[in-house]
């Protein structure tokens, strides 16, 4: 880490700071140093004007989600990391204009949460998020998904808050939501109105159940990870490959680096010893298994997940 964030960025704000806080915990990596700075404004006027600051000074500013698709360096981060977990920047709001469908979650909300809340409700339409860790930011931000479809199916209008502390709301007309990808802009996308659909809520139950353990069947869902570590590769005929078949292929099931290994169910899941892991481990990995799926295939993946630090950005 370089020079430390000056606290007069952020001392007058309504806000919580903690300086050299430790991240792994924030993530299901739960490897990785510490961040300059940790910051969660308690308002929106708050994280405005922290984030005027930050351009104005040129202190770089990183958005924690709930760290699901997240490798932070062992050396941690500069900056200004944000966290949207105040009770407002975290909200649900229900009956977004007067329509009974259509909720607006603030970009902190808890994904896993939300689609609970709304099978009770009798509200359809985000089922497809079943068994995805994530904040609301996050999920827009990798417009997260799987088999079943991806939270940009739901989106009516995403609000962000641009690099220079301004805010702005784009129409799902203007929006694309491609696979494990969106031209939602740069900035802080602070919530989403989401459109669904009344149904029996004993149906919009039995749909995220069926959802949820296709996936605990199919991925190891309780080791250290962030999911799938690359994305599916587009081939020339346009269809995509499964990243996980190719890592297999090329015979790497239980491979190891140090601390970090491919997972023997899912070739795609990149898992680190929940002891002694290291965020170098995990990086290089990452690195020899693009060498050898490319020396074995002629394919080059793609990382999914976000690596923060230097030393491994
Ligand atoms: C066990 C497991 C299973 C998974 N299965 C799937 C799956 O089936 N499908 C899938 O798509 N993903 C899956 N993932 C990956 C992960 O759940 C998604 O990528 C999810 O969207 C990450 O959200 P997050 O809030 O944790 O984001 P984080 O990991 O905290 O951040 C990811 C990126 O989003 C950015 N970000 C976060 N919040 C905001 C915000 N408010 N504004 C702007 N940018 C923001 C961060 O800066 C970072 O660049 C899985 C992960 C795990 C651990």
């Amino acid at each position: 880490m370089t020079v430390a964030t000056p606290s007069s960025l952020y001392a007058d704000l309504n806000v919580d700071a903690i300086a050299d806080a430790p991240l792994a915990s924030r993530t299901w990596y739960g490897v990785g140093g510490k961040a300059d700075v940790l910051i969660s404004p308690r308002d929106l006027a708050s994280l405005a004007m922290l984030v005027r600051r930050c351009h104005r000074d040129q202190v770089p500013v990183r958005v924690l989600g709930s760290g699901a698709n997240l490798l932070v360096s062992d050396a941690g981060v500069d900056g200004v990391v944000l966290s949207l977990d105040s009770p407002e920047l975290r909200s649900v709001e229900y009956n977004q204009q007067g329509c009974v469908e259509a909720v607006r979650a603030w970009g902190g909300a808890s994904t896993e949460k939300l689609v609970q809340e709304l099978a009770r409700r009798g509200l359809a339409g985000l089922e497809q998020m079943a068994g995805i860790p994530s904040s609301i930011g996050g999920a827009l931000a990798m417009n997260a998904g799987g088999r079943f479809g991806c939270i940009g199916d739901a989106v009516h209008s995403v609000a962000v808050m641009t690099p220079d502390g301004n805010e702005r709301v784009f129409l799902r007309e203007s929006l694309a939501f491609e696979y494990r990808h969106t031209n939602i802009p740069d900035g802080i996308i602070l919530w989403a109105v989401l459109r669904l659909r009344e149904e029996n809520p004993i149906t919009v139950r039995d749909r995220l159940k069926e959802y949820f353990s296709y996936k605990k069947n199919s991925q190891p869902m309780s080791d250290a990870s962030s999911g799938c570590m690359f994305k599916n590769p587009l081939l020339a005929d346009g269809t995509r490959e499964s990243a996980g078949r190719l890592i297999d292929l090329a015979k790497l099931k239980g491979f190891r680096v140090g601390s970090a290994f491919v997972s023997p169910k899912h070739a795609n899941f990149i898992a680190v010893d929940t002891v002694g892991g290291r965020a170098s481990d995990v990086a290089a990995i990452a690195q020899q298994i693009i060498s050898r799926v490319f020396d074995t295939h002629g394919i080059m993946l793609e990382r999914e997940v976000v690596f923060w630090g230097a030393d491994i950005e």
